[in-house]
């Protein structure tokens, strides 16, 4: 199944002339970077990868954000990397402590403490619950992005492989995206267990109603209707349920329908779901249905986003949040902040409206995006091996949702080196 549609072609498949470009009016945006002042070296890095590839034409602000003080040395330091302006903003304690907000500090501990024991990767740190909710809920609510248009979020330590010589803002403004992404990739199950769930809700409550963007994030998983049928006797399809449901869904949805359909289910089935859920530290919350689609992890990789900020801001995605805070899955569970902007973008937005950067080579941590150069710079004619070849691996790599999206062989790129 494609990310996204044939419609949402590269901006630019090679080099425009910077220069020229630059020469348009800037947008009212910026780069927004949350970081700690220990992390100043990996800002610095990752400052000059994106001078060096794009804003050295186009001197675009960047804003620090930070729970705690920046300190006057890395205030220094990054005004000495960045071509345009600088700003700094505090995030008060109100917007990042769990605590401060009603939060049982009891129950807090205990829950991060709880996902310590799981191995849920981040689970047991304070402030990575505390960050994934800042991104999820609050940083664009913040007075120095509040007042933007746009953004691009930037984390340390990233890099930049190829030149980008036209301004994304304007382009994604004049195609009309609202939010565009490098990498897609899965999220780890144990970490969003109840997310889908409570998203689903939240869509029932307030009659959302769901664009095309929205197949994008959900399987339709219809396993149950057949476990009574023709279809689910024969033993192997027995067995392939089974497995479909340990690997594929969270045990509750299971349980659920168990427990609503139970004559439908033998003791032993049931009390492999309750072993199985038990085992994977799933939480029941209260009831609500499931209707036959389950959330397939893909999310979008939030530490590189360029995105419209109305599409948080807005009351709908506002609403979404709160939601999702009431139900204290921000710290009873690790939501991550990529997962809940990708659902929101599912929500709200339509397919055409989602902007897949493949021009931009990218890479945090382990993972990224390299594209190839663009033929037409290469010192060699186009010649029959290189017809079409953007298309025939555009549908290819497109498919690909389950695992970071690479377009190895595409060429789009201007002056890549990954
Ligand atoms: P990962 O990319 O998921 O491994 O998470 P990171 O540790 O890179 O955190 C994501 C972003 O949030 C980065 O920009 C970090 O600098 C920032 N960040 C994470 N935790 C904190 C924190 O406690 N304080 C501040 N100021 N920034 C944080
Ligand atoms: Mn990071």
């Amino acid at each position: 199944r494609p990310i996204i549609s044939a419609k949402d072609a590269v901006f630019e498949s090679g080099c425009r002339d910077p220069l020229i470009e630059a020469k348009n009016p800037r947008m009212n945006a910026a780069f927004v970077v949350l970081a700690r002042n220990s992390e100043i070296d990996g800002v610095v890095s990752s400052m000059r990868s994106l001078e060096r590839h794009f804003n050295q034409w186009f001197n675009y602000p960047w804003i620090f954000l930070n729970n705690e003080r920046f300190s006057q040395e890395f205030k220094k330091k990054v005004a000495q990397v960045s071509s345009g302006p600088v700003r700094f903003g505090t995030v008060p304690a109100a917007r990042w402590n769990f605590e401060e907000q009603q939060t049982n500090p009891v129950l807090f501990k205990e829950a991060i403490e709880s996902q310590g024991d799981r191995e849920i990767m981040y689970g047991n740190t304070a402030s990575y619950h505390n960050m994934c909710r800042f991104y999820s809920g609050y940083f664009f609510k913040h007075p120095l992005v509040r007042k933007l248009d746009w953004y691009w979020r930037v984390e340390p330590d990233v890099d930049f492989y190829c030149d980008l010589t036209y301004d994304p803002f304007l382009e994604m403004q004049m195609r009309g995206k609202k939010y565009g992404f490098t990498v897609a990739i899965k999220e780890l199950v144990n970490t969003v267990p109840n997310l889908f769930r409570y998203t689903n809700a939240f869509i029932k409550k307030h009659d959302v109603p769901l664009s095309d963007a929205w197949d994008f994030f959900v399987d339709r998983f219809d396993v149950y209707k057949g476990q009574n049928s023709e279809h689910y006797k024969s033993t192997t399809n027995r067995r392939d349920f089974w497995k479909k449901l340990e690997e594929r869904v969270p045990m509750y949805h299971a349980l659920q329908t168990a427990g609503e359909d139970a004559a439908r289910l033998d003791q032993h089935s049931l009390n492999r779901l309750v072993d199985h859920s038990n085992k994977r530290g799933l939480h029941m919350v209260n009831k609500d249905q499931f209707d036959g689609t389950e959330y397939n992890m893909c999310h979008f990789w939030s530490n590189f986003e360029i995105a419209r900020t109305d599409l948080f801001t807005s009351e709908l995605y506002q609403q979404y949040f709160d939601y999702l805070e009431s139900s204290q899955g921000f710290f009873i569970e690790r939501w991550g902040d990529a997962p809940v902007h990708s659902l929101g973008a599912g929500m709200f937005l339509n397919l055409s409206e989602i902007h897949y950067f493949r021009d931009i080579g990218y890479k945090h941590s382990t993972l990224g995006h390299c594209p190839k150069n663009s033929p037409r710079q290469l010192p060699y004619k186009p010649g029959p091996r290189y017809k079409n070849v953007y298309h025939e691996n555009d549908e290819r790599n497109l498919a690909k949702y389950d695992r970071p999206v690479s377009d190895g062989g595409v060429g789009v790129g201007c002056r890549c080196k990954c």
